[in-house]
C-alpha cells in the first residue's frame, strides 16, 4: 500500500482519488476551497442551486464506464433526463432555431436554412459518428506520449481518424466544406468554446463533438451537475479516501529528485509515495514545484494560448419565464470579430457578444423556490485580469438589457444575483490569467503536444 496525495478536489481529483483507493492505496485528497467540486461547484442561495461551471452532460458512456469500474451504474447515483430540444440558437432578435433529439427534425431545420443542407447533415453526421467511435477507442490510452501510439492497431485507428477529419485545418474551415450558410456554420462550430478556443483556432478533429451532440444527445442529471460531484465524493469516501478541504498545497519536499512530502502552509505536511496534481498545471509548476524541478518555467507559460475565460451571472428571479429553454445560445452578428477579440489583450468587454444562458429550472423544479426561475448567463471573455470590478458591474447591467430583450422584464423580479469573472477563476482555482478552462485546444496544444 502506497501513500498517495491528490492535489485538488474537482472532478479529476475526486475520480483519481477513488481509483487509487480502490487499487489499495492510502489516499488523501487536498482541496483549497471549502467546497469540493472545483469548477463544477455549486452556488446555493435562498433556495436556488446554481451549477457554477458545467451544464452540458454529454458522452454519458464515459461516465457509465467510470462507475462500472466500481461495479456501479450511473443510475446508482443520479437520474439523467434527456433534453429535447437539445438547445435553442438565437441568431438575431427575429431569427432562431432549435436543435432536437431527432435527426429527421434536425435535417428539416437545416434544410429550412440552406438548400440540400438536410441531406448534407446526414452525410456529415455519418462521418462524425465514425470519427467519434474511433476517438472513444483511443480515449482510454495516454495520447500525450508519442511512444504510447506505437502499436499497429492504434496507428491504424489514428490514420482512419485523420482520414475522416483532417488535423491540419481548423474547425470552421472544415465545416465550410459541407455548409455555406453562416447560421449552420455557427451551430456546428460553436462547441469550440467548450474547448476554450474559437472555431478558427481549434483543429477540425474536435468536430466529432457534433456527433456527441446531434447523435448521442444532451442530458441533465436531476438535481444539477453537482450530482456528479456528490457521486464521486461518495465513491471516494466509501473507499476510505481522507478528504481535506480549506487546505491549500503550498509546496513539496524532495529527496533525490522524488517528492517525499506535500506541504500545506503551516497547517500540515503529508508524507507521500505518489502525488497526483489536478490543480491547473501552470499553478502547480510555477507555485508548488521548486524552480529546479519545473518542466515549464514562467516564460514558457506566457507564450501559450490561454483558453478563454468567462463573465458569468447567476440570477434568481421571483417568477417563471414563458420562453425559457434549458440551453440557449445567442450568436453575435459579428461572430468572427467577437472570437478574435477573445484572444486579444484588451480590458474592453464586447458590447455585442455571443453568450449562453442555461435555465435549468425549466427542466428541474427542485433547484429553485416554488414559481421562481434561475438563469446561468455566460459571456465568453478574454483570459486577462486587467478589466476592473467597476467595468464588470456596468457590463452586468448591459447583459441584463440583452436578456430582457429576449425574455422580457427580469430586473423587476431579481431575487439573487452574483457576478463571477476571470478574477474569480484566478482567486478560486489559481487559474493562470483567470482562464476558465486552462489552455486552449489549439493544434499545438492537443494530442501528444498536450503538456504533461
Ligand atoms: C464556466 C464553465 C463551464 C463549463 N461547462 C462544461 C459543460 O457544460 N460540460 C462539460 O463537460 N464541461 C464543462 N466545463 C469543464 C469542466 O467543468 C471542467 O473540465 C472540470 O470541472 C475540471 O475538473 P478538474 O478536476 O480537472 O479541475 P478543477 O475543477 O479546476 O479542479 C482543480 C481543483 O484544484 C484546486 N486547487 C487549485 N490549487 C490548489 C492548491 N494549491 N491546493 C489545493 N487545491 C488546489 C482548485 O480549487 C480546484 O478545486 C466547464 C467549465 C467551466 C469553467
Amino acid at each position: 500500500m502506497k501513500k498517495a496525495v491528490i492535489i485538488g478536489g474537482g472532478i479529476s481529483g475526486l475520480a483519481t482519488a477513488a481509483l487509487l483507493a480502490q487499487a489499495g492505496h492510502h489516499v488523501t485528497l487536498i482541496e483549497k476551497n471549502a467546497q469540493l467540486g472545483g469548477r463544477a461547484r455549486v452556488y446555493k442561495k435562498k433556495g436556488y442551486s446554481f451549477d457554477m461551471g458545467p451544464s452540458w452532460y454529454m458522452m454519458p458512456e464515459v461516465f457509465d464506464r467510470f462507475f462500472a469500474l466500481f461495479g456501479k451504474k450511473t443510475s446508482d447515483f443520479y437520474s439523467l433526463i434527456k433534453l429535447n430540444p437539445h438547445y435553442k440558437v438565437v441568431f438575431n432578435p427575429k431569427t432562431h432555431a432549435y436543435i432536437y433529439d431527432d435527426t429527421q427534425k434536425n435535417t428539416e431545420v437545416f434544410e429550412g436554412i440552406e438548400k440540400n443542407a438536410g441531406n448534407t447533415l446526414k452525410t456529415y453526421l455519418a462521418r462524425m459518428q465514425k470519427a467519434y467511435d474511433i476517438a472513444l477507442q483511443l480515449l482510454y490510452f495516454d495520447t500525450s506520449h508519442i511512444r504510447s501510439w506505437l502499436s499497429a492497431h492504434k496507428i491504424f485507428l489514428a490514420i482512419r481518424f485523420f482520414f475522416l477529419i483532417p488535423f491540419w485545418t481548423n474547425w470552421y474551415a472544415f465545416t465550410q466544406k459541407y455548409f455555406t450558410h453562416p447560421h449552420l456554420l455557427k451551430i456546428l462550430t460553436f462547441p469550440a468554446v467548450f474547448l476554450g478556443g474559437s472555431p478558427y483556432n481549434t483543429p477540425a478533429l474536435y468536430s466529432l463533438l457534433t456527433w456527441a451532440d446531434f447523435g448521442r444527445g444532451i442530458w441533465y442529471p436531476k438535481g444539477g451537475m453537482t450530482m456528479i460531484i456528490r457521486a464521486l465524493e461518495n465513491l471516494a469516501l466509501s473507499h476510505n479516501v481522507t478528504i481535506l478541504t480549506s487546505t491549500k498545497v503550498t509546496r513539496v519536499l524532495y529527496l533525490n529528485n522524488a517528492i517525499t512530502h506535500v506541504v500545506c502552509g503551516k497547517k500540515k505536511t503529508l508524507a507521500c509515495d505518489i502525488v497526483v496534481n489536478t490543480a491547473d498545471l501552470q499553478h502547480f509548476e510555477t507555485r508548488i514545484l521548486d524552480q529546479a524541478h519545473q518542466t515549464y518555467d514562467a516564460a514558457y507559460w506566457k507564450k501559450k494560448t490561454k483558453a478563454i475565460s468567462a463573465f458569468i451571472m447567476f440570477i434568481g428571479i421571483k417568477k417563471r419565464l414563458k420562453n425559457a429553454t434549458h440551453h440557449t445560445l445567442f450568436f453575435a452578428s459579428d461572430w468572427q470579430k467577437n472570437f478574435a477579440a477573445l484572444f486579444k489583450k484588451t480590458k474592453k468587454l464586447y458590447t455585442n457578444p455571443s453568450f449562453y444562458v442555461a435555465i435549468a429550472s425549466a427542466t428541474d423544479r427542485s433547484i429553485v423556490p416554488k414559481a421562481h426561475e434561475q438563469l446561468f448567463v455566460l459571456v465568453p471573455t478574454g483570459a486577462q485580469l486587467s478589466t476592473s470590478a467597476e467595468q464588470y458591474k456596468k457590463y452586468s447591467d448591459h447583459i441584463l438589457d440583452l436578456l430582457e430583450d429576449h425574455y422580457g422584464p427580469i430586473r423587476d423580479a431579481i431575487d439573487v444575483v452574483r457576478i463571477y469573472t476571470p478574477h474569480s477563476f484566478a482567486q478560486d482555482y489559481n487559474a493562470y490569467t483567470g482562464t476558465a478552462l486552462g489552455l486552449a485546444h489549439t493544434f499545438l496544444q492537443s494530442l501528444f503536444f498536450v503538456l504533461h
